[in-house]
């Protein structure tokens, strides 16, 4: 097993509506990280935020310069903010955390410890499920565990909080699809990895972005981003009732045989209803799956930067070495 020296550290944070808990984060992260790296660098993504987060970053750019601001265009997600992260982060090692400190930064030495002693991915999972209702737990639960089942890939506890070496970062970056499902993807590459336990802690400040119903979507999506088993399925109802018709089909060519056909309109309906209901179902899964790879083929961009801190500090020096290279302009006489 390799073993890695001190590294140069990426931490990427996305934040949506974060002005409040950016100060603190900032100020942590870099007190937790930098004991333990050569060097660090913070990659904040702020995700089209409405709140102050634009201004209060350029504030505290002023008083770190390891602090990078991603602006995007608008509000792209949290996948999306993370993968702008991973492909912006230069370190040997990413840490990817949320801005709300809910990931206690606390646990950071452990993990940057891990990779030091050879660990391609360091993998912070829930202990506890910190404010969540029961209800909350029990559906992610199973979202977990279907997810197991569907993708062959344990899940359980699995959260955003991790660290990843810049071999993974490379090999992530080749998982071209536009439906992201970080966690996923990050379990579905390989490589050494390993768990460190942590308990969710209360938001600091703001509220979650999360509904019921987004996370629901999301849970829906990444499971169809991650699996063809509800195709599967389909297929598997589809042979259920095509045995189901054939008894039926039997036992109603045996009622006309025996001159008994005139009743047995419960089993006309019952059968029209449930075949039509597999029908439309069956029919409503395609169209999901082609719905996605209609969104796939399309190769939209899966974020766009409204503004750069380092590529805009990067344009300006271009600009001024430009300037300072070019050929002073002849004077035409007029
Ligand atoms: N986030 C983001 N874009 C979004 C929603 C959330 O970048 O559209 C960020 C958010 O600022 C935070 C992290 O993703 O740093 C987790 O979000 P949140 O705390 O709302 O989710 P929860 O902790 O409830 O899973
Ligand atoms: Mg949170």
């Amino acid at each position: 097993m390799k073993i890695h020296a001190r590294p140069f550290l990426s931490i990427v944070v996305p934040a949506y509506n974060e002005a409040e808990n950016l100060p603190t984060a900032v100020a942590t992260l870099l007190a937790q990280a930098s004991p333990h790296c050569d060097a660090v660098e913070i990659i904040v993504v702020n995700d089209g935020s409405k709140d102050a987060t634009a201004a209060v970053m350029n504030t505290l750019q002023a008083q770190y310069t390891q602090l990078r601001c991603i602006n995007f265009a608008r509000n792209f997600g949290k996948e999306a903010a993370l993968e702008a992260g991973l492909e912006h982060a230069k370190g040997d090692a990413v840490l990817f955390i949320d801005a709300d400190l809910q990931h206690p930064p606390s646990l950071m030495p452990e993990m940057i410890e891990a990779w030091c002693k050879g660990a391609d991915v360091v993998n912070a999972k829930k202990r506890d499920r910190g404010e969540e209702s029961a209800a909350y737990g029990f559906a992610s639960k199973l979202f977990y565990r279907l997810f197991s089942r569907a993708t062959g890939v344990d899940f359980r506890g699995a959260s955003d909080y991790k660290l990843i070496d810049r071999q993974v970062v490379e090999a992530i970056k080749q998982c071209r699809e536009r439906d992201r499902f970080f966690r996923g993807l990050v379990a579905w590459v390989g490589f050494r990895q390993v768990d460190v336990l942590f308990d969710v802690q209360p938001r600091v400040a703001g509220e979650s972005t999360w509904s019921t119903y987004g996370l629901i979507r999301y849970s829906i999506s990444n499971l169809l981003a991650f699996s063809s088993l509800p195709l599967t399925f389909i297929a598997i109802a589809g042979l259920v009732m095509s045995l189901v018709s054939v008894v039926l089909c039997a036992e109603t060519l045996l009622r006309y045989l025996l001159g008994a056909s005139l009743s047995g309109f419960t089993t006309v309906i019952i059968s029209q209803t449930a075949f039509s209901a597999v029908i439309l179902l069956a029919v409503g899964v395609l169209a999901i799956y082609v719905g996605r790879m209609y969104d796939e083929q399309k190769g939209r961009p899966l974020y766009i930067v409204r503004q750069d801190s380092v590529r805009d500090r990067e344009g300006s020096r271009a600009q001024v070495s430009e300037q300072t290279h070019s050929p002073a302009q002849a004077i035409e006489p007029d």
